[in-house]
């Protein structure tokens, strides 16, 4: 075979942790071994029927060409209104840009500003694919550690330590993947605070899983927050996770014009535009009945209680209640050291997810992959049965630990 030499690019960075274990449980039931699948990253929902429905007439009516980069007038009205609704911020359609899932507009948010030695704050535990795409754009990380101590939250002082002169972008991301933390105003403002002193800082805010919420009340986002940030502040969500549309790949930035022209530029020469069938049901969806995120968030609340208090009866496991999204992080330091059955020590957490996994075939992810051990990441966006059947299967592996 011809040698092939891959970019730099792709050389630097690694696939995504959450992929490949998706992609491991997929392999193993293959063989068939019944697998207790908790790293799934997306819910176990159906999309809602009148959002299929929005999709199906939108084909018989031929919206089946191209549209315009940032989308449909139609999925344009209702991002704005949504965004109006939760941030009381009126976005004009200048400032919008879509992409095939959040996760493709922050890859290209990056690839639109970042020059080799620009800086990215990215805080760690992070979800796995910040630095890798900071990394792939010649960006740095610079990651900054948020342990449990400071509830996995970046506090003001962290952010002022972090930031140089180099410094292009903040990441934030609440509710967070992996850790469920959400940032309440007062630690918004005194963010805010911070940034407002460093005016060269742009800041974006990944708010995919604001529905997910478990607090009173509706989330607040840093716009909403620090009106002063807005003409700074790349605001990111999408349809994937609170209507259950994953497949379906469509997400949405929005923020001040000069960013989003750039993103739309680039855009125009990588997809011309997400699928036009997907942009008429994202827009059903942000515009319809919003029964189904009521009905999901309290379906996962449930879940989330259950395995909270199952975890936490395990002896060394501790974890906190996640105030959003749908993943408990889970601190095994407690089992670090330990002996197995077959004679193997647990040296970290990698190891202990592996041991999981061949032992009691349950799948999780190990929090070295999100920047911070020992942890491991248990997703409940799985039947309650799953959640149950997989908290007794960790307990009784746990306890035959010597
Ligand atoms: N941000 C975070 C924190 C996520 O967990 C995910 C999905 N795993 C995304 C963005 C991407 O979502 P989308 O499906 O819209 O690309």
């Amino acid at each position: 075979m011809a040698h092939y030499e891959p970019a730099a690019r792709v050389t630097r960075i690694k696939a995504s942790a959450s992929v490949a274990a998706a992609a491991r449980v997929r392999e193993l039931r293959a063989d068939g071994q019944e697998i207790i699948d908790l790293t799934v990253g997306e819910p176990d929902f159906d999309t809602p029927d009148h959002i299929k429905q929005a999709a199906v007439a939108a084909m018989d009516a031929g919206k089946t060409k191209y549209t315009s980069v940032n989308g449909t007038p139609e999925l344009q009205a209702a991002i704005i209104e949504r965004l109006a609704r939760h941030t009381g911020i009126r976005y004009r359609t200048s400032q919008l840009t879509i992409g095939g899932g959040a996760k493709q507009i922050i890859y290209t948010a990056l690839m639109a500003s970042l020059n080799r030695g620009d800086e990215v704050i990215v805080l760690a535990p992070y979800w796995v694919s910040y630095p890798d795409m900071v990394l792939a754009n010649d960006g740095t990380p610079v990651i900054v550690e948020c342990g449990e101590d400071v509830g996995f939250k970046l506090t003001a002082a962290a952010l002022e330590e972090a930031i140089t002169p180099q410094t292009k972008w903040l990441i934030l991301n609440s509710p967070s993947n992996p850790t469920g933390a959400v940032y309440d105003a007062d630690e918004l403002k005194s963010l805010g605070e911070v940034l407002i002193r460093h005016s060269h800082v742009h800041v974006l805010t990944d708010e995919i899983y604001d529905e997910i919420y478990f607090g009173e009340g509706r989330l607040r986002s840093l716009v909403t927050v620090v009106p002063e940030l807005a003409d700074r502040t790349l605001l990111v969500n999408g349809v994937s996770k609170s209507y259950a549309m994953t497949g379906w790949r469509l997400g949405y930035g929005a923020g001040p014009e000069p960013v989003v022209a750039s993103i739309n530029k680039l855009q125009s020469q990588i997809s011309s535009c997400p699928s036009s069938i997907s942009q008429a049901a994202a827009a059903a969806a942000l515009t319809g009945d919003q029964t189904f995120v009521e009905d999901s968030v309290k379906i996962y609340r449930e879940r989330r209680d259950v395995a909270v208090e199952g975890l936490n009866r395990v002896p060394g496991l501790s974890c906190v209640s996640a105030a959003g999204a749908f993943y408990l992080w889970v601190n095994c330091t407690g089992v670090i050291g330990k002996t197995t059955p077959d004679g193997a020590t647990i040296v970290n957490d990698q190891d202990l997810v592996l041991y999981l996994l061949e032992s009691a075939s349950v799948a999780v992810i190990q929090g070295s992959a999100y920047g911070l051990a020992p942890y491991f990441r248990m997703s409940f966006a799985t039947s309650l049965e799953t959640v149950q059947a997989g908290v007794t299967a960790i307990g009784d592996a746990l306890a035959a630990l010597r």
